[in-house]
């Protein structure tokens, strides 16, 4: 657990967040500034800073990520329409939180390639 990581103290609920999962591994909530209709991050409990340095000793951890994902999906109404699923690694990839999270997006058509 990092003291101030940003995603470690909204899984903590030291920062008000809008909710929609949460398990003994992993929570979700909305997006502060959605990029679709739904735009949900799914994050694990435990501190890592980028997908590139989850182990195989992780076990089954990202797919805890992927199951709380598809199941806010289905709650949300889109599992049929789709969505997509995004880990954006280091800078090149795109990540601002360094605290791996999983970006559930749907409730549009999304582009692609992506920018
Ligand atoms: P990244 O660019 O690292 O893949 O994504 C970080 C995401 O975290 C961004 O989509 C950004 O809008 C979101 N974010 C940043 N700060 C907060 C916050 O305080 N609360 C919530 N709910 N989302 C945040
Ligand atoms: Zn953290």
């Amino acid at each position: 657990m990092a003291q101030d990581c940003l995603f470690c103290k909204i899984a903590r609920r030291e920062i008000p967040s809008d909710f929609l999962y949460e398990d003994e591994s992993v929570v979700a909530f909305r997006d502060i500034n959605p990029q679709a209709p739904l735009h949900v991050l799914v994050i694990p409990r435990r501190h890592i800073e980028k997908i590139s340095q989850l182990k195989r000793e992780d076990g089954d951890l990202v797919v805890r990520m992927i199951t709380a994902a598809n199941r806010i999906a289905a709650e949300q109404g889109i599992a049929e329409s789709g969505y997509r699923l995004i880990f954006n690694c280091g800078v090149d990839g795109g990540q601002e939180v360094y605290h791996i999270h999983l970006h559930l997006l749907g409730g549009r058509k999304m582009n692609w390639p992506p920018g």
